[in-house]
């Protein structure tokens, strides 16, 4: 699918890209158009990729589970993955006949680096019979010591459709405290967490609403608990946007990576965003360079050890059809 790479596009940004930074991208940008021709490749950019690379070079955007039915709907030889590692082995898992192409390989996470697949097989030992979900921000070992998958937008359906009374939920443990509050269900969890979420302080919603009486305050469930009791409403990246869409309000402060803020008040430019701005180091690890570079040389695709690879595309595929049966 061909962007525009005219000035149509940079009025589509311009609220949130300078023109300066637009004229230097606008060649390289050129260039990866091009390379996506040459090469049939898709470009998936997540919600938090930088607005140059969101709205400049991506053909397919969104959160982790969008992005991961993205992925097994692609339709092309080659797929780059403007996201982080964990999200680059769902598109392998998913698509393992295509290319599958990771711009940096230092771009992690660090609820995937918060537990290893040896930390799920003793949980199951302590707590036999208990299901295990695993939130998708982990790596494909530990997917395949799971029962199922799931991301923040589907986290309560896929626990409750485990009709189990307990759920071991891991590792992000304010989105395993998010789901315990949102359903009936017992979860035992772990204690990894966002690095980027848990920077938001109740304070900071406190500053906002002081210094713009009226504003709406959305906060993502990594966030603590304390922060998302004080937000006007909870949801994945999605469902903040979806909830933009649906309120229209005059001011709004999403309370998650401020990338994602950037990308969504592009679309709503009679909307004010405000927010206290907390990046993800690991996504801004991906730059229009290393998208072209890597398309250039195709060097280094993602390879995921074939002895995981059957256990963790079962865990991403039940949820996956857990997720279809709810939306
Ligand atoms: S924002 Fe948090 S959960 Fe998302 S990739 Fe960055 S560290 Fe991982």
């Amino acid at each position: 699918m061909a962007m525009p790479t005219d000035n149509s596009l940079f009025e589509q940004v311009r609220n949130v890209v300078t023109e300066p930074e637009w004229l230097l991208a606008k060649p390289i940008i050129e260039e990866i158009q091009a390379l996506k021709r040459e090469k049939n490749a898709v470009v998936l950019a997540h919600n938090y990729q930088h607005p140059l690379i969101y709205h400049g070079v991506a053909d397919l955007r969104g959160d982790s589970l969008g992005l991961a039915r993205e992925a097994a709907d692609a339709d092309a030889d080659v797929i780059v993955m403007c996201g982080v590692h964990f999200m680059a082995e769902t598109a392998k898992l998913l698509n393992p006949d295509r290319t599958v192409l990771l711009p940096d390989y230092d771009a992690g996470c660090s609820l995937a680096d918060a537990i290893t697949a040896d930390d799920v097989q003793a949980l199951k030992k302590r707590h036999p019979g208990v299901p295990v979900v695993t939130y998708v921000n982990t790596s494909a070992a530990v997917k395949a010591a799971s029962d199922v998958c799931c991301t923040s937008s589907n986290a309560v359906t896929i626990v409750e459709a485990l009709n189990s009374e307990k759920v071991l939920f891991v590792p992000d443990r304010h989105l395993a405290k998010y789901v315990e509050r949102n359903s009936e269900v017992e979860i035992l969890t772990w204690e990894g967490g966002c690095v980027v979420h848990e920077e938001f302080q109740s304070a900071d919603i406190d500053a906002l609403r002081a210094d713009y009486p009226g504003i709406d305050v959305i906060a993502h469930p990594e966030c603590t608990k304390e922060v998302q009791d004080s937000a006007d409403a909870v949801g994945s990246t999605s469902q903040l946007i979806d909830w933009v869409e649906e309120h229209r309000p005059e001011q709004v402060a999403m309370i998650t990576e401020c990338t994602m803020s950037d990308n969504v008040a592009a679309h709503f430019p009679k909307i004010a965003f405000k927010q206290p701005c907390s990046i993800c180091p690991y996504m801004r690890r991906i730059t229009l360079e290393k998208i072209r570079d890597c398309l250039e040389t195709m060097d280094d695709p993602v390879e995921i050890d074939p002895r995981i690879v059957p256990g963790a595309r079962r865990a991403v595929r039940r949820m996956l059809e857990y997720s279809r049966v709810d939306s």
